[in-house]
């Protein structure tokens, strides 16, 4: 009996691990061939986390559904198999020492992704999956009458008793990621969510804000509301809020909250239909900011506006509202209600114009994809096609930045592992 895995990335080596280890114990002499189309294994486990790999996130399995929003349930059984907690004891046991940053980000302690590639691509290997790089799949497809899968190669197609896909979304496609496996699972029957960038920079902003390019915000809130036809009342609460880090860049907006509200905006038509909004003083109520400028002006108010604001913003961002609402220059005592308000509401409530993203190039991972509707998230087997397994990003799943979307990959992988090694057992010994 022989299992494919289409795809040696997070969720294809985790997968091929634990399906020749269960095979293997079971005391079966059948194969698990992984067949990878790039010359290496693990292409975006390399490159992650600026190559360091934050490959889970310190948090249980709630918190690790919590950042897939609607899809995150469908992880429950997954994550009950492999949660965050186990998959650093795991890459533990393979020699990889981790450290847990103050954000929860887990990295490997050496820094290097390479650690955690090297790791699980040997875990494959000595649980006895064999790893054929170089070997592109061109399509995947039943067998005529015999429960079994063709897949086709270059220059040959092989036969298999269940198939594990694990070929990624399409984000990134210079790593080899081009959205091929959407294409095999419709012509399969599937349903595939139409694939969207998502973790992905924002394009827009005021020329003013360009000349912010480079500025760093560590504690933001960025989120994103929608906005309704014209006409109808607009919503009281955002569609999504993320707290951390911002970065203005030459071309709009980028750092991690950002990023992790960009996969709202694309789900949008247009992203007029959205407005993204950014509060510089979390921790303070607008009402609060009036009364401490209120209380500056009681105080002498010969202070300069600008020098005052410093306090909420970094100084070149001071200085760059202070010319856009006109208080740069003003004192404390000289500054109208209005402009008052209009700098608290700068620092509360700044909207930043996005006109769209950097697209599937630059996204770190793909929203949409094989509908969950149509996949057991018990095993991660399609509900259509027995002996066919689907896991990581080519599912309809996507979550936050902070190695969740490893987490996910590495538990539906292994999942399926476990489930497609059963399947070609119970095939191979029916009761
Ligand atoms: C720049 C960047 C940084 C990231 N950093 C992080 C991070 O730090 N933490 C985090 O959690 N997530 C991060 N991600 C997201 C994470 O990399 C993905 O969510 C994860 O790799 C998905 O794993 P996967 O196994 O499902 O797919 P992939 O890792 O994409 O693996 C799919 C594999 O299938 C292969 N393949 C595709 N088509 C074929 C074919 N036709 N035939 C044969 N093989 C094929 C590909 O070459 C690839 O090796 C990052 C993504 C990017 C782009």
């Amino acid at each position: 009996m022989k299992i494919a895995i289409i795809g040696a990335g997070a969720a294809g080596m985790m997968a091929a691990a634990i399906a020749a280890q269960r095979l293997a114990g079971a005391g079966s002499d059948s194969q698990v061939i992984v067949l990878e189309k790039n010359r290496k294994a693990g292409v975006k486990i390399l490159m992650s986390g600026g190559t360091r790999c934050n490959l889970t996130h310190d948090c249980g399995p709630e918190g690790i559904m919590e950042a897939f929003g609607r899809g995150g349930a469908f992880l429950r059984q997954a994550l009950a198999t492999l949660s965050p907690r186990d998959v650093v004891a795991l890459f533990h046991s393979l020699g990889v020492a981790t450290q847990i940053e103050a954000t929860g980000k887990i990295f490997p302690a050496s820094n290097r992704a390479l650690d955690v590639r090297d790791a699980l691509q040997g875990y494959a290997e000595r649980s006895g999956a064999e790893i054929r790089l170089g070997c592109g799949v061109r399509a995947v497809r039943p067998a005529p009458d015999t429960g079994r899968f063709q897949v086709v190669l270059d220059d040959e197609t092989l036969d298999f008793d269940a198939v594990i896909l694990t070929v990624g979304g399409k984000s990134w496609p210079g790593c080899g990621t081009i959205g091929e496996g959407y294409a095999w699972m419709r012509e399969l029957g599937h349903t595939v969510i139409t694939p969207r960038p998502a973790l992905v920079p924002l394009v827009g902003g005021e020329e003013w804000m360009h000349g912010l390019s480079g500025l760093t915000l560590d504690d933001v809130e960025a989120s994103v509301w929608s906005v309704p036809p014209e006409g109808q009342k607009r919503p009281k609460k955002p569609a999504l809020t993320r707290r951390g880090g911002f970065l203005f860049t030459h071309f709009g907006f980028s750092g991690p909250t950002a990023m992790d509200v960009s996969g709202v905006i694309t789900a949008a038509d247009s992203p007029a239909q959205t407005r993204l909004t950014l509060d510089l003083a979390p921790d303070y109520s607008a009402d609060q900011i009036e009364r401490w400028f209120e209380d500056q002006r009681r105080e002498g108010g010969g202070r300069k506006t600008l020098a005052a604001t410093h306090r909420w913003f970094p100084k070149r961002l001071a200085e760059a509202v202070g010319e856009v609402t006109g208080t740069a220059d003003c004192t404390l005592a000289e500054l109208p209600r209005a402009k008052a308000k209009a700098l608290v509401d700068s620092i509360k409530n700044l909207t930043l114009p996005v006109s769209g993203t950097r697209g599937f190039d630059k996204a770190e991972v793909t929203a949409g994809g094989v509908s969950l509707k149509e996949v057991d998230p018990r095993t991660m087997q399609s509900r259509l096609i027995p002996g066919l397994f689907i896991a990581g990003e080519i599912l309809d799943l996507d979550g936050w930045i902070g190695g969740y979307n490893f987490q996910s990959a590495f538990s539906t992988g292994y999942l399926a592992g476990e489930h497609a090694a059963r399947h070609v057992s119970e095939a191979a010994c029916p009761t």
